[in-house]
């Protein structure tokens, strides 16, 4: 077994979003970086995660428009899905940005390290390579980014029609029915692939509504849409087991001793951390209860010089979130003093039809916090570009606080459903990051016809005065 010793400025261990990003940003300023990876590059995001689901979306948006074609005077036959193509797709999109980021670590001269890595005293990572060999290397700086794994219900192990996010991310048919058991982010975006793809979908939620996280109004409208692709939403109903049958699929058992038939299960329930091959014996990282690597609001966790980011630690579940992390590790490492992230302003995004996107608090919340608010709304319907799409379910809401003047000042959320909203959300997470105010916000122009002008409609609302009442 062949050892190799090596001391580097940073070693990262985990390849995902937060580790990727730490490595090559920490090399773009001349830090001589190890990354350990030990499967794929892209971590779940780009193999397991974001992109492949994504994909996935981009297919059944597809067979919408094709669908409603006729509406925009191009006829053509009713369409029928080839999915090994769509899943021979995603995989070529995944490969592709797997490699580009192998590249770009080859480019910067980051040292890829194929193994398990786990961290013991002094800063010391033994890597545990796959073809068999071990490596011991030693970092000035360890950024920890092992991120995380789905969560499993007892009683629902993976095999057969039991899937989670992993599983069913690699099937290349449509299953006639599936059963969504959760309705949060990934949840609500696995039935709205299945439901436009033709499958019947129903989603088990036990708490009392779907996506729990979301501003009401938006919320609404995510469940409207949903029941008119026929997505059956089942809230208060806890899974209690479920019982394969001979010909395949299985019989999932719910609520009140109800029953559901299904070809496919997909269990969203959550992700949790992955700290299991970490080591850290004789250091000073801890691991939470709930499994999380314990940090303060710098990402720094109780060992001297050890960082830890991402899905690894107990911040939102998001890969530009691990980013964001992932520069305010690597500044420090460079011995800068850079600002915590701010949780409560990060971006949100999901990409179900119609898609949600949001920058900080809902209604709700605001008036939880003990904020004074006035919020302004305005419905996609109104909107030239939205109409010219086809596309008008959703709206925009805006929650801004009460100024000293008593109009309305500070803009606190912008929350959005509707057309590409995810696109549009910039102009609203920069507002409430400047912490700008409405009426600053009011002079911005938005281009028209487009659908940011509902933005800009939004706030001019606030004004006071608007185009469009
Ligand atoms: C279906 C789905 C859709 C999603 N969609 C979105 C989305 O649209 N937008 C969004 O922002 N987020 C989305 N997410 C969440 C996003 O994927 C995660 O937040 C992100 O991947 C976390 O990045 P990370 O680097 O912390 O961890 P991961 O991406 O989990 O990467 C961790 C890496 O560390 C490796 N590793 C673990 N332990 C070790 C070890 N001891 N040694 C070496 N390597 C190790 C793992 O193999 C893995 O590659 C989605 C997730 C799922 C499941």
């Amino acid at each position: 077994m062949a050892t190799v010793s090596n001391t580097f400025d940073l070693v990262v261990i985990g390849g995902g979003p937060g580790g990727y990003s730490a490595a090559l940003y920490a090399a773009s300023a001349g830090l001589q970086v190890a990354l350990v990876e030990k499967d794929a590059l892209g971590g779940t995001c780009l193999n397991r995660g974001c992109i492949p689901a994504k994909a996935f979306l981009e297919t059944a948006a597809v067979k919408r428009h094709v669908e409603h074609s006729a509406d925009f005077g191009i006829l053509s036959s009713a369409p029928t899905v080839d999915f090994a193509t769509t899943q021979a797709r995603k995989q070529k999109i995944v490969d592709g940005l797997v490699g580009g980021i192998a590249a770009m670590c080859k480019g910067r001269k980051v040292e890829v390290f194929n193994g398990s890595g786990s961290l013991g005293p002094d800063h010391a990572v033994t890597v545990a390579m796959a073809d068999g060999s071990s490596a011991t290397i030693t970092g000035n700086h360890v950024i920890l980014a092992a991120g995380s794994v789905p969560r499993l219900i007892p009683g629902f192990e993976r095999g057969g029609p039991i899937m989670t996010s992993d599983e069913v991310l690699d099937i290349d048919y449509v299953p006639n029915r599936v059963a969504v058991i959760g309705g949060g982010a990934i949840g609500c975006e696995f039935a709205s692939t299945f439901a436009d793809l033709g499958s019947e979908v129903t989603i088990l939620e036990a708490l009392p509504k779907i996506l729990p996280g979301l501003d009401k109004d938006v919320a609404n409208v995510v469940v409207r849409s949903f029941k008119k692709k026929k997505i059956d939403i089942r809230t208060g109903v806890p899974v209690t087991g479920h019982r394969p049958r001979d010909k395949g699929g299985t019989v999932v058992t719910f609520g009140d001793n109800e029953e559901l038939k299904v070809d496919v299960v997909i269990v969203s329930v959550g992700r949790r951390p992955f700290a299991d091959a970490l080591g850290l014996e004789g250091t000073g990282v801890v691991v939470s209860q709930r499994g999380f690597v314990e940090v303060d609001e710098f990402c720094r966790t109780g060992e001297p010089g050890v960082y830890a980011i991402g899905d690894l630690i107990d911040t939102p579940q998001l890969a530009h979130v691990g980013y964001a992390e992932a520069i305010l590790a690597v500044k420090q490492a460079l011995g800068e003093s850079p600002m915590p992230v701010q949780y409560d302003r990060v971006p949100w995004a999901i990409y179900c039809h119609p898609e949600v996107a949001w920058a900080g608090p809902s209604e709700e919340e605001a008036k939880e916090a003990g904020y004074e608010v006035v919020v302004a709304k305005h419905p996609f319907r109104a909107n030239s570009r939205a109409q010219i799409l086809g596309e008008t379910d959703g709206l925009a809401k805006i929650i801004a606080e009460v100024g000293s003047d008593g109009r309305p000042g500070r803009i606190l959320g912008v929350h959005m459903v509707g057309p590409w909203v995810t696109e549009q959300l910039s102009g609203g997470y920069l507002a409430v990051n400047w912490e700008a105010t409405v009426d600053e916000v009011a002079e911005f122009i938005q281009p028209h016809p487009s659908l940011t002008e509902l933005f800009g409609e939004t706030v001019l609302t606030l004004t006071g005065r608007n185009f469009n009442g």
